[in-house]
């Protein structure tokens, strides 16, 4: 039975008695309706009078109040409708009607090309209300030889860029990525690298803490004794990784930020080791001008340690606002690796020694990128980002 035949048959007449029934015989009109609009739209018109016409038929076919398929809905499907089936069968002819408007003479025009300009445009007709456009980009046959919309694609985060730049120079000097667990026990954290009780690293006010026994890993330097348990010596690892603290957000510092640690054991491995390789490591990353400056300090995993300046980056060391006017930015802890620690790791100390240094990948990407604030790094901001 056609669409026309059906609208001149009463609901009764059907067999139609409920509502899913309504809706289904309304879905099978709208769906005739669209895609009577959509032929049009595909077929085109070849001139202004040809459009006007076609437009015209159309319109009359469905909205002529005499004889049109709409009125003979009201008619014949609304107005004879069974009490019961009122209520559903007259929502659904109200969205009908609604729909019905794209088909005035007006809306078809704009979306009916010419077929000269439609030609011009790939066959696909200019204009249209968005959600007819829609419609009508489905049921118009697609030209699959055209290219595809180009998405643009985004850059990496500035600190994935820096921590994949130091990795790489790590990586040629034969070192390996290694990571671990940022929910960490206390043991790893803070215990097997020599961290003591009373230290107050492990204060509630700078630790964040799940339970007594589980922390948010408040460095990388677990994994030094997770890799130690499991490869033993030598070793010669670098792990990148996200660490968290209690400290309050501000210019220069993050509840999570980002670090780089280095380890490496083997027999007879000394500070000139340590110094000569992170000396290579600053060159590489800043340029063959800078020099390094190591200076003592303390941590409890290392004995002895160590500070790591390099020559001010801006200033060339003369002196400016960045370091202060010291010539000098101080920008890694490092050490040789305390002989309990070692033993902690399952090492012999006796056999083995090492070096290990840390340093903060967010610091290192404001440095190199001029920033003055790390908290531009976590706000998403894309003007920010796409910088990079
Ligand atoms: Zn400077």
């Amino acid at each position: 039975m056609t669409i026309d035949q059906k609208v001149r048959k009463t609901l009764d007449e059907l067999g139609i008695a409920d509502a899913p029934g309504v809706e289904a015989a309304f879905a099978e009109v709208r769906a005739a309706m669209q895609a009577e609009r959509a032929a049009l739209i595909a077929r085109g018109a070849a001139s202004e009078s040809e459009r006007e016409k076609l437009c015209k038929d159309l319109r009359d076919r469905w909205l002529a109040r005499k004889n049109g398929l709409l009125s003979a809905v009201d008619e014949k499907w609304l107005k004879a409708a069974r009490k019961e089936l009122k209520p559903s069968v007259g929502k659904s002819f109200n969205n009908l009607r609604q729909e019905s408007a794209a088909l005035e003479i007006a809306a078809l025009a704009r979306d009916v090309p010419l077929r000269k300009q439609a030609e011009a445009n790939g066959g696909i007709p200019a204009g249209g209300s968005p959600p007819m456009a829609a419609q009508m980009y489905r049921e118009t046959p697609s030209d699959l030889t055209l290219p595809g919309n180009r998405r643009a694609l985004g850059t990496l985060h500035p600190v994935t860029q820096m921590q994949r730049e130091i990795e790489e120079i790590f990586l040629n000097l034969g070192f390996h990525i290694e990571s671990g667990p940022e929910i960490e026990s206390v043991y790893y954290n803070f215990d097997a690298l020599n961290i003591p009780e009373s230290h107050p690293s492990r204060d509630d006010w700078d630790t964040l803490y799940i339970d007594s026994k589980t922390v948010l890993r408040t460095h990388t330097s677990p994994v030094q004794i997770r890799a130690m348990e499991k490869y033993g010596a030598p070793l010669h690892i670098i792990i990148p990784g996200k660490c968290y603290r209690r400290d309050n957000p501000d210019a220069s510092h993050s509840p999570m930020f980002h670090q780089i640690e280095g380890l490496a054991i083997a027999s007879d491995i000394t500070f000139a080791d340590l110094k000569g390789t992170l000396d290579f490591f600053a060159k590489r990353l800043f340029g063959q001008k800078i020099r390094t400056r190591f200076q003592p300090s303390f941590f409890p995993f290392t004995e002895p340690s160590g500070e790591v300046s390099i020559s001010c980056i801006f200033c060339g060391g003369e002196g400016c606002r960045v370091c202060k006017e010291s010539g000098w930015i101080e920008v890694m802890g490092c050490g040789m690796v305390h002989p309990q620690v070692l033993r902690n790791g399952g090492v012999d100390p006796e056999k083995f020694s090492g070096w290990a240094f840390g340093l903060g990948v967010d610091r290192f990407a404001m440095l190199k990128y001029d920033i003055n604030d790390i908290q531009l790094f976590f706000q998403s901001d894309v003007r920010f980002l796409e910088q990079f």
